[in-house]
Parts: structure tokens; C-alpha cells; sequence
């Protein structure tokens, strides 16, 4: 029997597709090429503990919808408001505070919130989907397909691309770990002005809120275009400039780097999604800023639009 609808991707966007989906009692399966879904909601576990690898928070947001799936996922203990002061760090290491929305974190890190939205979704992890044309995936019937995922890895899939090409930028995130914490306990994160190297950083054991002395430090778009070939070459730069600019005097005990070739979009499109019958995309290029919260409007929007047609 074939599925109303096939979810190819399974980060935020085509989880949440799925259960808007599966939610107005259509059927819906969703294939991911990762080992567990999540995406970009990336935790790797590191010397036994989960980093956040991908997104460092979600902001909520005026969406009502997502509001209340954030509200459930407070409630049930699975994401905390973590923050809503940040500094901005200067090339010479000056910093100021700067407050603005609360960033949410999840203290099992973020990926438990897409595994939380997977729950009870019929959900193929680990298969790499090669060929999409309406309505088939891989040669086979699949209802009305959905790209859930950045649009330079949509394009390789489908023979003739149903939307403009679109420009995407990389970065790599850097964990750092020392044996005790180096800097002060109220940094949470930091935007880093004027670096060649880093462009953020976020004190991971603060947002997951177990104190761990680790760092994840994301470089700037033109490092990780310099060392998108060979991510640890990113480590020796990126330890030296979070050293100088937070004035740390120890090196730190581990290191590993984690490349996202496709981190985010240069520009979104400012459309929800789109869709054509038989094909669609959704993800966080579509809305008018890239980020979480985006991801899962996106998805959830055409979720609905797929079950109601
Ligand atoms: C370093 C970094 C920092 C970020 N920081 C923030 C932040 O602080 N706040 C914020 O809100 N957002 C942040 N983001 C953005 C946020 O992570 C994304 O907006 C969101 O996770 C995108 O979800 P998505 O479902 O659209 O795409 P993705 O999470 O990329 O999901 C696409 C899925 O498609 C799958 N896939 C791809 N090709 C295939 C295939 N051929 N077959 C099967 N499956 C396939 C992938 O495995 C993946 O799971 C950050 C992202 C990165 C990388």
C-alpha cells in the first residue's frame, strides 16, 4: 500500500511535516540518511556527554504553534529558557552585553527534541535516498514526496531541480574541553566581531546545564571554506583565537571539529515552502529567517497543506 506522503529529511522541517501529516489521519513516512533523525539538531556524544554540534539554541518566536510544542517540551522537562544575554566580543578581546530574545537550549541536547517529535512516526533512519521524482523516491511509488532538507543537497536528488538554485554557507563547529571551567560562569555565549576564525561561541555545559568546562566554537564562513576539505586543520586557529580573545592561559585537554558544509542559507526565500504536485520542499531556507524555529513552521505549513489536498 502506498503512503499518502513520503518525507524525505528527517531534521526539524520534515519531522514536523510528518506529524502535521499524520496528525490529520493521513499516512506519512519519513526517511533520514543520518544513523537518528535530527539533522542539524546535531548532539554527538564526546568523552561520554552530549555536545551540541549543529543549532547552540532555538528562539521561540511569535508562532503560536510552535509556541505550544515548545511549551510541552518545557513542561515535560525536555527544553529550558537558557539565556538572553549574550556578549559581543571585539577583535581585541573587548566585550560588551547584549540582550535579546531568550535562547532556549535542551538539556539532553538538541537532538532529543527532534527524536521527541520522531516518537511514534513511522521513521527509516540510516538510508540515503539517491533518486526523487514526483511522487517516487528511489524508483518506487511514495504519494506526495517531500525534500525536507537544504536545497543544494535537494538538487543532487531529482533530475530536473523544481526551484532556483540556492547559495549555502559552511562552518565548522569546534568542541573545546579543558578539565575545569576557564571562563567566567555568566558568558553563556558570544558573537566574536572582526575575527578571521570564529564568528561564536557558546559555553555547552552551561546551556545543557551540567557546568562541563566545554566550548563549542563555530568559524566564520570563509574558515570553514579554508579548511572545508580537512575540518581538524580548523582546530589549531580557532584554539588560539578563543585563548587570546577569552584570555585563557591552558590549552585545552580535547578537541574535535564537525563539519556543516551546508549550515545555513545565504539569503531565505521569504516563502513558506513549496510545492508542486507530487514535489516538495520545506526547511529553513523557506521563511524569512534561518533558524529552528523557521525549520519547523516551514514543515509544519506544508504538512498541513499536504493533508488537506
Ligand atoms: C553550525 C550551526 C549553527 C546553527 N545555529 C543555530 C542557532 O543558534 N539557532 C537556530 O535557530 N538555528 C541554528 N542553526 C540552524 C538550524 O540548525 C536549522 O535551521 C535547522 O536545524 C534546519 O532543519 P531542517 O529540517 O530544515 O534541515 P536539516 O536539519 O539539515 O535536515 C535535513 C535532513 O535531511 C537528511 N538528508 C539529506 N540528504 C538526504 C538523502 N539523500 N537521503 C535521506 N536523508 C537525507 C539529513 O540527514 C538531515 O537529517 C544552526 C545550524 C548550524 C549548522
Amino acid at each position: 500500500m502506498t503512503v499518502d506522503v513520503t518525507v524525505v529529511g528527517g531534521g526539524i522541517s520534515g519531522l514536523a511535516c510528518a506529524r502535521a501529516v499524520r496528525d490529520a489521519g493521513r499516512s506519512v513516512h519519513v526517511i533520514d540518511r543520518g544513523r537518528r533523525p535530527g539533522g542539524r539538531l546535531s548532539s554527538r556524544t564526546l568523552d561520554g556527554r552530549a555536545v551540541d554540534l549543529g543549532a547552540s539554541y532555538f528562539v521561540v518566536g511569535d508562532d503560536r504553534d510552535f509556541a505550544r510544542v515548545v511549551a510541552e517540551w518545557e513542561a515535560r522537562g525536555l527544553a529550558r529558557p537558557w539565556t538572553d544575554t549574550f556578549s559581543a566580543i571585539g577583535p581585541d578581546g573587548s566585550a560588551t552585553r547584549k540582550t535579546g530574545p531568550m535562547r532556549w537550549a535542551a538539556p539532553a541536547g538538541l537532538r532529543s527534541l527532534a527524536l521527541d517529535l520522531a516518537e511514534g512516526l513511522d521513521v527509516e533512519s540510516g538510508r540515503a535516498v539517491e533518486r526523487v521524482a514526483p511522487f517516487r523516491v528511489d524508483g518506487d511509488e511514495a504519494g506526495e514526496v517531500v525534500l525536507a532538507m537544504p536545497e543544494p543537497q535537494a538538487r543532487r536528488l531529482v533530475d530536473a531541480p523544481p526551484v532556483a538554485a540556492q547559495e549555502w554557507e559552511a562552518v565548522i563547529a569546534v568542541v573545546l574541553r579543558w578539565d575545569e571551567r576557564q571562563w567566567p560562569a555568566d558568558l553563556h555565549g558570544a558573537f566574536v566581531n572582526g575575527d578571521p576564525d570564529i564568528a561564536f561561541l557558546a559555553d555547552d555545559g552551561d546551556r545543557r546545564g551540567d557546568g562541563a568546562p566545554v566550548l563549542v566554537v563555530h568559524t566564520t564562513g570563509a574558515a570553514a571554506q579554508r579548511h572545508l576539505h580537512d575540518p581538524d586543520a580548523a582546530i589549531g586557529p580557532v584554539v588560539s583565537a578563543t585563548r587570546r580573545l577569552l584570555g585563557i592561559d591552558a590549552e585545552p585537554v580535547a578537541t574535535s571539529a564537525h563539519r556543516w558544509t551546508f549550515a545555513r542559507p545565504a539569503r531565505t526565500t521569504g516563502a513558506p515552502f513549496f510545492r508542486s504536485p507530487g514535489l516538495s520542499l520545506c526547511g529553513d531556507a523557506w521563511g524569512e529567517s534561518a533558524a529552528v524555529r523557521t525549520a519547523w513552521a516551514s514543515g509544519d505549513a506544508l504538512g498541513r497543506v499536504l493533508a488537506a489536498s
